[in-house]
């Protein structure tokens, strides 16, 4: 299939991490390409399948630690594509869900470069998978909502809580570790319930997943004592409630029995 000709560019989803939650097509991609920008997100495992001559060049930017600004990256991209190479630009999840893929593309059409998106796996799918729950219950959840709760240094979030506080709704939030404690005090105030159900996956598909059951009104405490320093979701809504019985409670017994055996 030539979809890839030198010259062109490719925006491409990795999943939230395990390299087997890659599609089919993002693997063709990676292994074809001759250079790879990547994300800070995206894991070794996942590297390894590139060409042993393709270049992989790391743009991350996680929270307080930017490599790279976005125009820098959007220029590598569009340099590379014109100097001939086959270009991915790999991303953590799905590119389309705060992944800024709109600023890749434009910069690619304007300067004339083919590009193209393979979707992926976004980090909500793989934590509700991990917790072995449903996003969305019949009749009980019937929105699902993708919401950042990054905010710039020093500003607070520009949001509308009175929107997203719907008990009818269940909210995925991203980038929401710092911002734990504001979540819950706005949402609470817009009208959530306080024991709406929440549960924070952090490393979501990778081997060291964790999962955290809370309610909302415990949200602001339980957060920065149960995440560490890996990727970490913020599952709020009553669909979370199942998720509190399923295997994930187990694990976490079973966790803790193990610890507390030493
Ligand atoms: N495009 C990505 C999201 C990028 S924003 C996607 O579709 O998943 C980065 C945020 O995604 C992180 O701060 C975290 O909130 C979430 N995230 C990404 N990978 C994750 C993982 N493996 N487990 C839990 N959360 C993850």
């Amino acid at each position: 299939m030539n979809d890839f000709p030198a010259g062109t560019v490719w925006l491409v989803g990795a999943g939230p991490g395990d390299p087997e939650l890659l599609t089919r097509k993002a693997e063709r991609l990676i292994r074809t390409a001759t250079v790879i920008f990547h994300d800070a997100l995206v894991g070794p495992a996942v590297l390894d399948l590139a060409a042993p001559r393709a270049r992989l060049v790391h743009v991350g930017k996680r929270s307080g630690r930017h490599s790279k600004d976005q125009a820098s990256i959007d220029r590598l991209i569009v340099e590379a594509a014109l100097a001939g190479e086959r270009v991915v630009r790999l991303k953590g999840g799905d590119p389309s869900i705060f992944g800024r893929s709109d600023e890749e593309l434009s910069a690619c059409r304007s300067a004339g470069v083919p590009v193209s998106v393979c979707p992926g796996i976004t980090a909500a799918s793989a934590a509700a998978a991990g917790l072995g729950c449903s996003l969305t219950l019949r009749g009980l959840a019937r929105k699902l909502v993708f919401v950042t709760a990054h905010a710039r240094a020093g500003e607070t979030l520009d949001i509308d809580w009175t929107a997203l506080a719907d008990p009818e709704a269940t909210l995925a939030v991203y980038m929401g570790k710092a911002a734990a404690g504001e979540v819950s005090r706005q949402l609470m105030a817009a009208g959530l319930g306080g024991k709406t159900p929440v549960a924070l996956i952090e490393n979501a598909s990778l081997p060291d997943e964790r999962h955290f059951h809370t309610s909302l009104d415990m949200l602001g405490l339980t957060a920065p004592v149960a995440l560490g320093a890996g990727p970490a979701l913020l599952l709020i809504g009553n669909a979370l409630g199942r998720a509190k019985n399923s295997r994930s409670t187990t694990e976490q017994a079973h966790r803790l029995k193990y610890l507390s055996e030493g």
